[in-house]
């Protein structure tokens, strides 16, 4: 069984301040860190090998300080990973990113078959969920989304029983491998990385290569060039306001939360539960 992770370095959005001036994010404010979807990805894949044995390897596109986020997954329990870094990569938006990352994917599955790529639900920067799907659909291998649990993974007949969470309920899915998997965070939770694993990723040196180091690549769907979306205006929404503050015993404020409920009722559908 061999598992590739698609992990993204990432700013740190909770801690990251935007530019009052270019509505543009300040990335020197704040930390880089494993996209962290991406963590759950690279914890369920070594969840997976765990019952099944194998190899995960973890892949990402960036800058060459990006090998934190590969070392990072090697403490979480992945066995390699590649860093695709190169300037033509530069300013791609998700259809130049799921390109140059399924290239890359060629390249990996020829060295080692691959059966199963995940991916985080999103990035938590980028945030459009496109990158995963636009994968799949370069290699021609079914997406599943918003994955949940990986129930089961039958080897022998190269399918995988998957739950997926939709918007009012949930779905079991069949999938045939190879396939692509995003998944959300309540998959798993991380677990604290064994002294071993992080003594593996502080001296883990991962494989880097450039464009000419892959195959049968199309330059002109790379980077900038290679990228058709155009970021029409940047901007930062209006805070919302504050709400109206309750304060007095608890009793005091269950009233006036309720006359609060009462005074919007029209906007409420109130049920008795009498
Ligand atoms: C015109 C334009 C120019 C841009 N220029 C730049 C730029 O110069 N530098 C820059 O950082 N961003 C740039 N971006 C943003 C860039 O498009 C996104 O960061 C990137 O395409 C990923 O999209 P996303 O963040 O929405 O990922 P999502 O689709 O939300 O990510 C889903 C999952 O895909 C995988 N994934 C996504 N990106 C990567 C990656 N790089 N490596 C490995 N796995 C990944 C991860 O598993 C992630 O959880 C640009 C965007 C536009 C529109």
């Amino acid at each position: 069984m061999h598992i590739v992770v698609c992990v993204k370095q990432v700013p740190d959005t909770k801690i990251i301040k935007i530019n009052p001036k270019t509505n543009t994010l300040d990335r020197r404010s704040a930390p880089a860190i494993l996209n962290p979807y991406d963590a759950h990805a690279v914890q369920e894949a070594v969840k997976i090998k765990e019952k099944t044995g194998g190899t995960i390897s973890v892949l990402s596109m960036g800058p060459p300080q990006a090998t934190a986020v590969i070392k990072k997954s090697v403490e979480i329990g992945a066995d390699q990973g590649y860093l695709i870094s190169d300037r033509a990569f530069a300013g791609a938006d998700t259809l130049a990113t799921s390109y140059a990352l399924s290239k890359a994917l060629e390249r990996i599955s020829k060295e080692l078959p691959i059966d199963m790529i995940i991916c985080g639900k999103h990035a938590i920067d980028g945030d459009t969920g496109q990158v995963g799907p636009g994968i799949a659909r370069r290699l021609d291998i079914p997406p599943v989304t918003n994955v949940i649990e990986v129930t089961e993974v039958n080897e022998r007949e190269k399918t995988v029983l998957i739950q997926r969470k939709l918007t009012n309920g949930y779905e079991l899915v069949q999938s045939e491998m190879p396939c692509l998997l995003t998944v959300e965070k309540e998959i798993n939770d991380i677990k604290y990385s064994p002294m071993p694993n992080m003594i593996s990723a502080a001296r883990y040196e991962p494989i880097i290569w450039a464009v000419d180091d892959l195959e049968n690549v199309d330059r002109s769907q790379l980077g900038l060039k290679g990228s058709p979306t155009v970021v029409g205006k940047m901007f930062t929404p209006p805070r919302p306001e504050g709400g109206k503050k309750l304060d007095g015993s608890a009793d005091e404020q269950v009233g006036q939360l309720m006359d609060i409920l009462m005074e919007k009722k029209d906007l409420f559908t109130l049920q008795s539960t009498k």
